[in-house]
């Protein structure tokens, strides 16, 4: 299970220009052809990340844990829908003024999330967002900071976290490699951990891609760290080649 942005490839300042490496795609599809589940679990809508990364064999978890696209679906299958979705999208509407603008916060629709980014711009925006933040909350949405982008989202979503629950759900997967580079992941990771301690799962790996701007607590719980996110790709083709070495359907054990 992957993160995209910041963990596939790097953050970038325009994120419709972020690009994931062919040699990910490549290994990833390699991946799935062995392992009983490979996942991208990531903010971005899953249609989106499934563009993105290219890999059609794999399943795709968006919007943090909102919709999810297997392989072979043409749609996503949307777990939270109706009133609840249209929450953080109504709250735009309403509060949405020309000096976000200025302040040059960007408005990026994912539909039941409403993500406002603001890289590149000032410390007076984020302020400005805080703000935004202490408002939206009053108004009953749950809100969540990531590197550079407040999320507006509707109450009681769990995020990565009940991605992975959903991901595991029905299965008998006890062996989980996770990457991740944001407080989502530190979430989802938080989730696995607590199912590796219940028994649920007997193998975990949590790698964490430190950045200056990611939470500390994710590193702190990493059993493995990267710098950056060729070094994991590093990995997920070590992993692929393991995988095509070792008969079919066997689980690289190293
Ligand atoms: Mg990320």
């Amino acid at each position: 299970m992957s993160d995209v942005d910041g963990t596939l490839c790097r953050i970038v300042d325009r994120p419709d220009r972020a690009k994931v490496p062919a040699r990910a795609r490549e290994s990833l599809e390699t991946l799935a052809d062995h392992l009983a589940l490979v996942a991208c679990i990531t903010g971005r809508p899953s249609p989106v990340a499934r563009k993105m990364v290219g890999a059609e064999k794999i399943t795709y978890f968006g919007n943090h844990g909102l919709s999810y696209i297997r392989p072979g679906q043409d749609r996503p299958t949307v777990v939270i829908e109706g009133e609840e979705a249209e929450r953080a999208r109504n709250f735009i509407r309403d509060n949405d003024n020309p000096f976000w603008v200025t302040a040059k916060i960007r408005i990026e629709d994912k539909g039941p999330i409403q993500a406002l980014h603001w890289r590149g711009a000032g410390h007076r925006t984020e302020e400005i967002v805080r703000g935004i933040a202490d408002h939206a909350q009053s108004a009953g949405l749950a809100t969540h900071w990531g590197r550079k982008v407040l999320e507006l989202r509707p109450p009681g979503m769990e995020g990565k976290a009940g991605a992975v629950d959903e991901l595991l759900d029905g299965t008998e997967i006890d062996t989980v490699v996770f990457a991740g580079d944001d407080r989502t992941d530190y979430e989802a990771a938080v989730r696995l951990r607590k199912l590796a301690e219940d028994g649920r799962l007997r193998n975990l790996t949590i790698v964490a891609i430190d950045s200056d701007e990611g939470p500390p607590e994710l590193v702190e719980m990493a059993d493995l760290v990267v710098a950056e996110p060729e070094e994991w790709i590093d990995l997920i083709e070590d992993l692929a080649r393991r995988a095509t070495e070792s008969p079919a359907g066997a689980t690289p054990t190293e």
